[in-house]
C-alpha cells in the first residue's frame, strides 16, 4: 500500500496507473475510520483495480464555531485499517498542499447546497463540493464511492459531476449503524455514555415513521410532530427534521415512494445526521 503525501506524488501515480490502463476508484474520507468507511472501501474494492483513499480533514467545509480543531485523527490506525482491505494508495494531503495561501477558487451548488443541512451549516457544502472536485481532479478516479449517511452530499457530488460534465460513476453505500441502530460515526466519540444511548432514538423513529407510512400514512406534518416528540423525549434538540424528495431535496407535504426523511438533532454539543428513504 502507498502512502502519498503530496499532490504532485499522488499525480504521479495517477499518470503511471493511466498509462497501464487501470481503472482508478477514490474513497475520499476525513479519517478516524469506523465500519460505514470500511464498507465503502469494500464496495470500491470490487469495482475497480487501482483503489485509492483519501484521508483529509477539509478545513473548508467546517464553520467557524464547529469542531475542526478537535475533530479526531488517529492516522496509524487508519492506515492499519486500510491495509488489510487492499487499498492500493492512500493519499493524505497537506492542508497547505491543497489550499496554499493565494488560494482562491470554490466550487458550489448554489440550491442543493442551501437546504437541510445548508440551512445550519451556510458554507459547509461549498467547502465539500470544492474539496472533492480537487480530488477528483487528483486522483482522476473512474467510480467514486459515498454513504447514504451523508445523503445530502451524495446528491450534491452527483449534481456536480453531471453539471460539471466529469466522467465519474458514484456508487453510494448503505448507512452501517452500531448494534443500537445509531448510524456510525468519527463524531460518535464526542458523546457521553447516556447521550450515545439516547440518540439510538433517531434511527428506533425514523424505523417508526416508515412503519407509519407502511401502515398508509402519508401527511409528512404528522410524521415530523410523531418524529420531534420521540427526539425530544431522549433530550435531543433538533436542528431540523425534513419530508423531502430524495432527489431535488424540495419539502414534500405527502410521504410517498422516493420520499427522503432526514434529521439532524444535537445531543449536547454533538449534532449528529441520519435519514431514511420510503
Ligand atoms: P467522513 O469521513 O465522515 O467525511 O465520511 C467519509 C465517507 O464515509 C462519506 O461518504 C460518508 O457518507 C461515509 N460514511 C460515514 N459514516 C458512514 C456510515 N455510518 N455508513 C456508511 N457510510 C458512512
Amino acid at each position: 500500500m502507498r502512502i502519498v503525501k503530496s499532490v504532485s506524488s499522488m499525480k504521479r501515480l495517477v499518470r503511471k496507473t493511466k498509462k497501464h490502463r487501470l481503472s482508478i476508484g477514490l474513497v475520499p474520507t476525513m479519517g478516524y475510520l469506523h465500519k460505514g468507511h470500511l464498507s465503502l472501501v469494500r464496495i470500491a474494492r470490487k469495482k475497480c483495480r487501482f483503489l485509492v483513499v483519501s484521508i483529509f480533514v477539509n478545513p473548508t467545509q467546517f464553520g467557524p464555531r464547529e469542531d475542526l480543531a478537535q475533530y479526531p485523527r488517529d492516522t496509524r490506525r487508519d492506515l492499519r485499517l486500510l491495509r488489510k482491505e487492499e487499498v492500493d494508495a492512500v493519499f493524505i494531503p497537506k492542508e497547505k498542499d491543497m489550499y496554499p495561501q493565494d488560494y482562491d477558487t470554490v466550487v458550489r451548488a448554489e440550491r442543493l447546497s442551501t437546504l437541510l443541512c445548508g440551512v445550519s451549516r451556510p458554507h459547509h457544502f461549498q467547502g465539500v463540493t470544492t474539496v472533492v472536485l480537487k480530488l477528483f481532479n487528483i486522483v482522476q478516479p473512474d467510480i467514486a464511492v459515498f454513504g447514504m449517511k451523508d445523503f445530502q452530499q451524495a446528491v450534491i457530488i452527483r449534481r456536480m459531476i453531471v453539471d460539471l460534465n466529469l466522467d465519474i460513476r458514484i456508487i453510494t453505500g448503505s448507512i452501517v449503524r452500531e448494534p443500537g441502530g445509531l448510524a456510525m460515526s468519527s463524531r460518535n466519540i464526542y458523546l457521553t455514555p447516556s447521550q450515545r444511548k439516547n440518540a439510538t432514538v433517531l434511527h428506533t423513529a425514523l424505523c417508526h415513521a416508515r412503519q407509519a407510512y407502511r401502515r398508509g400514512v402519508r401527511d409528512a406534518k404528522k410524521v415530523k410532530r410523531c418524529l420531534t416528540r420521540k427526539i425530544t423525549e431522549k433530550k435531543g434538540r433538533i436542528d431540523y427534521i425534513e419530508i423531502v424528495h430524495k432527489d431535488t431535496l424540495l419539502p414534500q407535504k405527502r410521504l410517498q415512494k422516493n420520499t427522503l426523511i432526514a434529521l439532524a438533532v444535537f445531543f449536547g454539543k454533538t449534532r449528529l445526521i441520519d435519514n431514511i428513504l420510503l
